[in-house]
């Protein structure tokens, strides 16, 4: 028998044409490697006994539920963050309760990947979503980033036909050897051959003097150039030459560049994000409290001031005494700073997990349902389309949106 289309989160590309054979084993068909091991990894984990522990003992739901309650009414300053592989439901359910105990409410751990966000603050975005790209765009740019590995279907998803495809990276990387263009360009160059673009398609005279030291040439700019305003309809799918920056100029050009081809032709930019929902999160946090990430209730009103108010920011300077994290991998977790992870390590921990749980430190671990898997709910596309994940089997574990509920109602 086979099951409806289900869709996968993998990658932000949430294909969602994929079967579910539904037999003794559940074999998944149509996904690419990345979503293959996605779901057969989060299958391993919900076919394990559910286990959740207070105090590092195994309790019930309800006892981890109460000390959950415990931590947070004792708290006077609570953290909640770690929002990426929520559910949107879950991630609304997240800023509420982070509303009602005054705390501050970050979508991630830590800051990576952050950097364009206060470009997209300053300059907006152009965008589309991937049936008007596939449809419409005879041009597509891929600058430093590599879809053929970490968002593998997205070509077919885009269509080739009647499409040029160039990519630009430091190296020839896979998506490099599929492309008809491949334009080398050092990371430390991508800013300054961004600035001499927005100047080609802005017809300005400048001073090419200093071009001499990169290794980028002014053909290669002026014909780039020349190729993206001649576009009919052009798009630019990106990823940050900077992960870890609190503001990489790089992504701003590219914003500016966006902007300005739009006064000579159509084109539209979209981000290629490794983080799961975490755009989603953004999203719900900003329609709820006017700021996208990092959002401080203490004086019951929200706050934001760029990462003052991140989780490795709060954590670094000891500025929360209760922390209720959400699924979270164990790479999230290694890029905290030395001092917030010190400080993780002394407060007490809420943690929500798939898995079997990343933060040895927790006081309270509760096992949840992930969504796509045994539990339902919305994730955001890379386009921002919200599309509804499917639940393939059943288990015994909570959906994290009925979790969070229950300790924001009993606090
Ligand atoms: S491209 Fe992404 S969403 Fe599509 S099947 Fe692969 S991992 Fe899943």
């Amino acid at each position: 028998m086979i099951k409806p289309s289900v869709t996968c989160p993998g990658c932000t590309c949430l294909c969602d044409d994929i079967e579910v054979v539904d037999s003794d084993k559940l074999k998944i068909v149509n996904t690419c490697r990345v979503g293959s091991e996605w779901f057969s990894r989060n299958l391993l984990d919900a076919a394990n006994p559910v286990k959740h522990q207070v105090d590092g003992k195994t309790a019930t739901l309800e006892s981890a539920i109460d000390s959950a309650r415990d931590i947070l009414q004792n708290a006077s300053a609570p953290l909640v963050c770690g929002l990426e592989n929520l559910s949107v439901d879950a991630q609304q359910a997240t800023w509420k309760l982070a509303e009602a105990v005054r705390g501050t409410i970050d979508t991630s751990l830590h800051c990576r990947g952050r950097a364009s966000m206060f470009s997209l603050q300053k300059h907006g975005k152009v965008t589309a979503t991937i049936g008007e790209v596939a449809n419409r765009s005879s041009l597509i740019v891929f600058w430093f980033c590599d879809p053929v590995k970490t968002h593998p279907r997205l070509l077919e998803r885009l269509g080739r036909d009647g499409k040029r495809v160039i990519v630009i990276d430091a190296a020839a990387t896979a998506t490099a050897k599929e492309a008809d263009q491949f334009i080398r360009l050092p990371v430390h160059e991508a800013n300054a051959a961004l600035m001499l673009l927005n100047a080609f398609v802005n017809d300005k005279s400048i001073d090419l003097s200093g071009l001499a030291a990169y290794e980028i040439d002014e053909d290669t700019l002026q014909s780039l150039a020349t190729e993206l305003v001649s576009s009919n309809y052009g798009a630019v799918c990106y990823g940050h030459t900077d992960h870890d920056s609190q503001f990489d100029p790089a992504t701003d050009q590219l914003a500016l560049l966006v902007r300005t081809l739009n006064l000579k032709t159509r084109f539209v930019s979209l981000s290629l994000r490794q983080d799961g929902n975490a755009q989603s999160a953004e999203n719900v946090i900003a329609w709820s409290s006017g700021f996208p990430f990092a959002v401080n209730y203490a004086r019951s009103m929200p706050r934001f001031n760029g990462n003052e108010f991140s989780a490795a920011s709060v954590l670094s300077k000891a500025e929360c005494d209760a922390v209720l994290v959400g699924p979270i991998d164990a790479n999230d977790f290694d890029r905290l700073p030395e001092l917030a992870l010190a400080h993780l390590n002394r407060v007490p921990v809420i943690e929500l997990t798939t898995g079997s749980g990343v933060i040895e430190t927790a006081k309270v671990m509760i096992q949840v349902a992930a969504a796509g898997i045994d539990a339902v709910g919305d994730f955001c596309r890379l386009d921002d389309v919200a599309l509804p994940l499917a639940r393939i089997v059943t288990t015994n574990r909570p959906a994290a949106v009925d979790v969070i509920r229950s300790i924001h109602e009993s606090a």
